[in-house]
């Protein structure tokens, strides 16, 4: 169904040629910008080809619920970048976490994972898939003992996140690679702080990876989306099976933003990157400041193991304030460029104070445990100039 373009010659392109050319391929008018399909419905010159198609005989669309051209460039796109077998798109990158996920336990299996985890991925584990039978233990990332140990017979899946939101914690993903590989566990990774700029984690030992094309692929702040990324038999097995019959596919709309987003994400993501760093610098040094958490800071307590598995810090920075909750809101309030969102990854630079907002509804004593407390707020470096980003902060921190 999905015809592989270019194969060959495709998977030697460097990344920025992938970006823009991956996956593209063209109608007979030969339109130069990848075209919109925006249907649903396919037609079949003959009942014998629907027969055919429905039984998997020959290849070609049948619903747009299984699949839609717009769609399959962009999962082309992602899927040469990451030099996977296979991916699989979402219409959101929680979408992409429960089908990663879900598709591959049943009542009475067992998922081990960092702690340090995005809200709705904590909710899925600690509420909603035990609904089903499906129990979870968490652990602290960096603590490989302890993944060790909590590995029961029916543990099928190790599922982490790094760099963690909101606290940036780096968790070394070979290491946990290496004990899920020796116990036949699957590993799957939420790359998404990261971005596959900044971290390439199928060469780490990861089998699955998540995504929200929602924040850096389009990172325009427009449309949602998700991919899973994985080998082409957990795809065909395990996962299509899932999601063809829940349904949370991606739009071709959706598709057609995010195969644009694509052409700029290593130039935005790069250009981010750099800004940030020069941001969590000089914060370093503002009044009020207590802590900057940065994957490219020596003060980072995991330095070299960013330096290791990153090729830059990620354009996200996380900072606390000494006067907690009435300093941070202070701080938002006086912001004059920088938006108060939650959203991120965005040419826009945003701001969010976590445990008011993204990390809210998992209370307090999970907070804690995370880390995540009442003086931090995490900042998502946009694209605007940097010197006017770091004046911003400064102002709005009375200095
Ligand atoms: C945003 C995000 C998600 C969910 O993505 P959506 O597209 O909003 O569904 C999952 N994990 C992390 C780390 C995120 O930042």
């Amino acid at each position: 169904m999905k015809k592989s373009v270019k194969e060959p010659n495709t998977a030697k392109w460097g990344e920025s040629t992938k970006l823009v050319r991956g996956g593209l391929e063209r109608s007979h008018h030969g339109e130069t910008a990848e075209a919109l399909y925006l249907n649903s419905g396919f037609v079949y010159p003959d009942a014998e080809t629907a027969e055919d198609r429905f039984s998997g005989e020959q290849e070609g669309y049948v619903y747009a619920r299984y699949g839609n051209p717009t769609v399959t460039m962009f999962e082309e796109r992602l899927r040469l970048l990451e030099g996977a077998e296979a991916c699989y798109a979402t219409a959101s990158g929680m979408a992409a976490v429960w089908g990663a996920l879900a598709c591959q336990v049943e009542a009475g299996d067992h998922i081990v994972a960092s702690k340090a985890l995005f809200g709705s991925c904590y909710q899925i584990l600690t509420s909603i898939l035990p609904k089903f039978g499906v129990t979870s233990t968490l652990v602290d990332g960096g603590d490989l003992d302890a993944w060790r140990a909590a590995i029961t017979p029916k543990t099928k899946i190790f599922f982490l996140e790094t760099p963690s939101n909101p606290g940036l914690q780096v968790f070394d993903i070979a290491a946990v690679a290496g004990i899920a590989n020796a116990n036949g566990i699957c590993v799957v990774v939420d790359n998404i702080f990261a971005t596959p700029i900044v971290q390439k984690t199928l060469p780490l030992g990861a089998d699955v990876i998540v995504y929200s094309g929602t924040k850096h692929m389009d990172g325009q702040g427009r449309v949602l989306g998700g991919a899973v990324v994985s080998s082409r038999e957990f795809k065909e097995e395990k996962l299509k099976p899932f999601l063809r019959h829940t349904g949370p596919s991606l739009s071709p709309f959706n598709a057609w933003v995010l195969l644009k987003g694509m052409e700029t994400l290593k130039l935005r993501v790069m250009a981010q990157c750099d800004s940030a760093l020069k941001v969590a610098t000089a914060l370093e040094s503002m009044d009020g400041v207590a802590r900057v958490i940065y994957p490219w800071l020596d003060s980072h307590p995991q330095a070299a193991l960013c330096r290791k598995q990153m090729t830059a810090g990620g354009t996200m920075v996380t900072f606390e304030l000494a006067g907690s909750k009435p300093a941070a809101f202070d701080m938002l309030r006086k912001l004059a460029i920088i938006d108060i969102s939650n959203n991120l990854g965005d040419a826009k630079s945003l701001i969010t104070h976590p445990a008011t907002t993204t990390h809210r509804n998992i209370g307090q004593q999970a907070r804690d445990e995370m880390g995540v407390s009442d003086g931090m707020l995490r900042l998502s470096v946009g694209l605007e100039e940097v010197n006017d980003l770091i004046g911003d902060l400064k102002q709005a921190l009375g200095a």
